[in-house]
Formats: C-alpha cells, structure tokens, sequence
C-alpha cells in the first residue's frame, strides 16, 4: 500500500515562513472504520513520531486488501510546539501566547441535557450503526459553526485555527490514538475510557490508567466524552448500547528522546490493537496479550503527584518504575538556607526527607533536580 501524503498549511509565521501538518493516509479496498493516530502535540514528547513512522513502514508492506478501512496518521502534529526551544530544551508543553497546555485547548460537543435526551428518544428504535450517524452528523454540524469566525475579518487566536485543523482530521475517526510522553521521565502506559477496558487490553500495556476525572479540553476527552454522555443518557433511558468508538491516549517513556525499546513496544501496542480490531487482516500468530487481572488498572484520581515542600536540590531519589511503601522516603531536598538583609541569622544547610503517603510504582519524576518550592518532583500510582 502507498499512502496518500497531504499537506496542509497551518501557520504563517511573521518571517513569511510557513508550518504545516502532513498526513499520510492509507484507505483499504474495503470501506470500514476509521482509525487517526497523532503523534507530538506536545513539543517535547517525541517518541510517537518514531512509532508512526515504523507503522508507516510496516502499512507499506501490506496489500491494499488487507486493510478494511482507512488509517490516517499524523507525526509531528504540533511544529509550533515541536520547534520551541529554551537553550538545548524543548519545552513545547504550552502555547507562549496564552499559557494553555496545548492539550486542553480542543473543542467538545456539548448538547445540553435536555437536547441530548430528546435526540436519545427520537432513536430509541434505530440500530446503533443508525444512531452512531445521526449523532456524527450533529457533531459536525456544531463543529462546522466554528469555521465562519476563523474567516472573519476580526480572526481568532492561533489556538482556535489550530484544534479546528486537527479535529477536523479525527471526527469521524472510530478510534483515536494521540501518542504522548511524559514531559520529564516516565513509564510506558495508556489512558482510557469507562467501559473500554476490554479494547484496553489490546495494547498490551502493563499499565492502564481509567480516566474518572477528566482535564477538560484534552483531544481524547474531546472526542469521546460526547459518545460517553449518549451512551449514559440511552442507559438511563433503559436502553444498554456501546457505540464502536474508542481513543486512547498512550504515553511512551520519557521526554525529548527516543529511546528504542520503547518505540518497539509502542509500535507493537499499535499494530495489535488494529490487528485484533480488525483494521488489518495479517496472517500471523495472534500475540499473547496480558489478562486484565494481570493488568495493574487503576483510576486517575489515584495517580498522586508530589511537589517540593521547600526549595533545593533533589537528592537521594527513588528510581523510576520502583514500587514504593507508605512512609518510605521518597527523596530528601538538600537546602541551602539563604538569609540576609537585618535580621540575618547564619544557618547551615538542611536535609529534608520526604516520604510516600501511600504505596503504589513510582510512574513518573521530574527531569531537573533543581527544585523552587511548589515544583514537582515525582509522582506514584
Ligand atoms: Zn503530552
């Protein structure tokens, strides 16, 4: 299979040079669902882009017949923030306009209550492939209404031009796939969504982490919750339906490098999902996947996250991917107490300890050991 490339513009930047988003678009010779895979909307967060190039590779390879619908893949999907340095770092996390993290910026379909209960009345007796339509169908109707103000005379901030570009690519996705990393240094696992976990195992990831508290405004969220919310309103209208669409949202290890292993394992995370789906039809050995019992699954709300109680240097720290105790030290912070001015009283430095509230595996900790007091240091699962 070749892939069809498209590119399209998205920045015109004051130098008169422009960015743009490239797509590379695999359709099979069946119709079928629609997979979009985005990688490094987060500046800094890069293996992703390794990952869709292997996928690229690989969907080469293969037969046009093999695919029963269409893949579209996006690397690189953020330049402005890709291409954001300070000294040799790549910050890249939040727009330098507004300050926003660049993954809480995108768009939702929000029917009140009350238009969502009537629309899950008026199809009571449709089938579901009838109401996953009509429903896409008010989707964009709302989301097309955003397209008038981005040409009007008066325009909208990059943000607005930027998520109305990228979701146009995914609302009619079944599945989505935004490939992240952690910002510091982190471990391989998923996100996902209530009700989902049976697809969760599919990536065969040690780690899967149930979004009960939502970010609001991240691009998974914005795609899913609406079905979610249809699906709850069908439920308590006494009608069990599960629409056949899922996104995920994967984070592969650590900051600003590419580290090999763990391209290999979100690549094989990819390919097993679209296999196991039935995107692709390869024959091959079906990979052992993990049961779920064997899956550490646990809920957002229970990731907490540790910030410096006082300013210093973090020494001493727990490794990454270690399982912690309650009432183990987590760290010390070495401080070198400064005062001066009148009431100058010489102090010699200070160890802090700081030890775990709860048990769980060290997920994530910070790439710099020079910690401003509120800083965040690490965080436990
Ligand atoms: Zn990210």
């Amino acid at each position: 299979m070749i892939p069809t490339i498209t590119a399209l513009p998205l920045l015109q930047l004051a130098s008169g040079d422009r960015l743009s988003l490239q797509i590379y678009k695999f359709v099979g010779e069946k119709p079928g669902r629609k997979v979009y895979l985005q990688s490094n909307l987060h500046g800094s967060e890069l293996t992703g882009n390794a990952v869709i190039h292997q996928l690229i590779q690989w969907l080469s390879e293969l037969e046009l017949a093999q695919l029963v619908g269409e893949i579209w893949l996006v690397p690189l999907c953020n330049p402005l923030g890709t291409n954001e340095r300070s000294h040799h770092f790549s910050p890249g996390r939040f727009d330098p306009y507004s300050g926003e993290n660049w993954n809480r910026i995108f768009w939702e379909y929000q029917p009140s209550a009350e238009e969502l209960t009537a629309f899950a009345q008026s199809q009571m007796e449709c089938d579901r492939l009838t109401i996953e339509q009509n429903y896409r169908d008010r989707i964009q109707t709302s989301f097309g209404k955003l397209a008038a103000p981005l040409q009007a005379p008066s325009s909208k901030p990059f943000s607005d031009h930027y998520r109305f570009l990228l979701q146009s690519l995914c609302l009619d996705a079944h599945y989505v796939i935004d490939l992240h990393t952690s910002s510091d240094q982190g471990l391989t696992y998923f996100y996902y969504f209530q009700n989902r976990q049976t697809s969760a195992r599919l990536f065969m990831l040690p780690i899967g982490i149930l979004l009960d508290e939502y970010a609001g405004g991240a691009f998974d969220e914005a795609f899913m919750k609406p079905w979610l919310a249809l699906e709850d309103c069908f439920a308590k209208l006494g009608r069990k339906i599960q629409f056949d669409i899922e996104a995920w949202t994967l984070e592969l290890g650590s900051a600003m490098q590419i580290d090999t292993a763990t391209v290999d394992r979100g690549v094989q995370a990819v390919k097993n999902y679209l296999l196991q789906k039935g995107i692709l039809r390869v024959p091959a050995a079906p990979a052992p996947m993990p049961s779920i019992a064997a899956m550490k699954l646990v809920s957002s709300s229970q990731m907490k996250k540790y910030y410096a109680p006082v300013g210093g240097m973090v020494q001493s720290r727990v490794a990454l991917g270690k399982t912690v105790e309650a009432g183990q030290r987590l760290y010390q912070i070495l401080s070198f107490n400064k005062s001066s001015g009148e009431g100058f009283s010489p102090e010699m430095p200070t160890i802090l300890d700081i030890c775990a509230e709860q048990s769980g595996i060290v997920y994530d900790v910070s790439i710099n050991h020079a910690v401003n007091q509120g800083e965040y240091v690490l965080g436990i699962l």
